[in-house]
C-alpha cells in the first residue's frame, strides 16, 4: 500500500471545523487504501509559545479526538512526533542543504510572524517548513493529505527530497500533495477572508470540535453574512455565505450547487440553522466519545506508544541511511 503521512499540531485545546474538514474527514477514508500514518505535532507546537501542561494536556486530547473522530489506531499509525527523535534529527540534517532566501519565501511565516511582531518570532517557526519536510520525508511518504494552506510546505520537502537524492544519492522519495477541493478550506465565521485557524487572537468565529452543541449553533447563527439575502456561492462578493455553504456541503457531502438550488428563495435564517443543526449532529457524538476516552489516560497513552514504536523502527532505519550517506559517523 501506498504510504501517506499527515499531522496536526496540539496548538490548541480542540480541533476546529476546518482541521475536520480540511484533514481529518479526507484522512478517515484513505485508511483501507492507504499505509497511513497520521501524526500529532508536538515540536510544531512549540514554535510558538505554549504552556507546558497545557501542551502536554492538549497534545492527549488531539490523540483522543483522532480516534473519537474516526482514526483507527488499528490499522493507522498515529503517534506524538516529539517520541520519535529522527524527526529533528532529520530536520537538522535538512536545515543544512536549505537556503536562507528559499525559507524565507515561505507564506506562513511571513502570516504567524507578522501577528506576533517580527523579533518575537522564533527561528524555530521559521524552519518550521524544513520539520516539516522531516516528518514526510522520513517515512518515504508518497503522498500527504493536506489543505491549501499547506501546499507551499509540500512543495519545499518535495524539492529537499530531490536536492537531496541529487547530492546524496537516492535516499528519499519525492512525495506529491494531496490538496483538498477548494471548498475544503474553512474560514473564520466572524472574519470570513481569513482562514480559520487554531491559534488565531480570538475565537469568537471559530468553531471548536469539543465546544457544547449550543455554543456550536450560536456561533453559525452570528456568523457574519453580507447584507443581500442569496444562498450563493461567490468567495469574492459573498465570503460568509460562501464559507457556510462550505461547511453544509462537508457535513451533508452534497455539492454546492444542489445546496444553492435547495436555498433559492429562502432566506439565510433557514439557512444559517440548518448548517448549525448539520454541524450538531455531526459533532455531537464525536464530543461525546472524546470526553469517554479522556476518562483514561494511561489507555491512550498505551496506544501512542505502540504506534510510536513502529514509527521509530522506521525512522531510525532511516536516519542511518542519511547519516551514512552525508558522512556522519556511524551511531552506536
Ligand atoms: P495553527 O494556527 O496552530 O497553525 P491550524 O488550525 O492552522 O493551527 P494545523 O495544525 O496547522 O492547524 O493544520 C493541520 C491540518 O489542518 C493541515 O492539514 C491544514 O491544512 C488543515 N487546516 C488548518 N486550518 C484549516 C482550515 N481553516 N480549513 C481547512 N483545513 C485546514
Ligand atoms: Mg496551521
Amino acid at each position: 500500500k501506498p504510504r501517506i503521512f499527515s499531522g496536526i499540531q496540539p496548538s490548541a485545546d480542540s480541533l476546529h471545523i476546518g482541521n475536520y474538514i480540511g484533514a481529518i474527514q479526507q484522512w478517515k477514508g484513505m485508511q483501507d487504501d492507504f499505509d497511513a500514518i497520521f501524526c500529532i505535532v508536538d515540536l510544531h507546537a512549540i514554535t510558538v509559545p505554549q504552556d507546558p501542561k497545557g501542551l502536554r494536556e492538549a497534545t492527549r486530547t488531539l490523540a483522543v479526538q483522532y480516534i473519537a473522530a474516526g482514526i483507527d489506531p488499528e490499522r493507522s499509525t498515529m503517534f506524538v512526533q516529539s517520541q520519535v527523535p529522527g524527526h529533528a534529527q532529520l530536520a537538522w540534517v535538512l536545515n543544512s542543504i536549505t537556503g536562507f532566501g528559499e525559507a524565507s519565501r515561505m507564506t506562513q511565516f511571513k502570516d504567524k510572524s507578522a501577528r506576533q511582531g517580527a523579533d518575537a518570532a522564533s527561528v524555530g517557526l521559521f524552519t518550521y517548513p524544513i520539520l516539516m519536510a522531516a516528518d514526510i520525508l522520513l517515512y518515504d511518504t508518497e503522498l500527504v493529505p493536506v489543505g491549501d494552506d499547506q501546499k507551499q510546505h509540500v512543495e519545499l520537502a518535495r524539492d529537499l527530497a530531490q536536492r537531496f537524492n541529487s547530492r546524496f544519492g537516492d535516499t528519499f522519495v519525492v512525495p506529491k500533495p494531496r490538496i483538498q477541493q477548494e471548498t475544503a478550506r474553512i474560514y473564520d465565521l466572524q472574519t470570513p477572508t481569513g482562514k480559520m485557524s487554531k491559534s488565531a487572537a480570538t475565537d469568537a468565529g471559530i468553531v471548536w470540535m469539543l465546544d457544547e452543541p449550543t455554543a456550536v449553533a450560536k456561533k453559525i447563527r452570528s456568523a457574519v453574512t453580507d447584507t443581500g439575502r442569496e444562498v450563493r456561492f461567490d468567495r469574492g462578493e459573498k465570503p460568509g455565505v460562501s464559507n457556510l455553504l462550505a461547511i453544509l456541503s462537508a457535513m451533508r457531502g452534497t455539492t454546492i450547487e444542489s445546496l444553492e438550488a435547495e436555498y433559492e428563495g429562502r432566506g439565510y435564517g433557514d439557512f444559517k440553522r440548518d448548517v448549525a443543526d448539520a454541524v450538531v449532529a455531526e459533532f455531537a457524538p464525536i464530543r461525546e466519545r472524546t470526553i469517554e476516552l479522556q476518562a483514561d489516560p494511561a489507555e491512550v497513552d498505551r496506544i501512542l506508544a505502540r504506534s510510536a514504536e513502529r514509527a521509530n523502527e522506521l525512522a531510525t532505519a532511516k536516519i542511518a541511511t542519511v547519516h551514512e550517506r552525508v558522512g556522519l559517523y556511524p551511531s552506536l
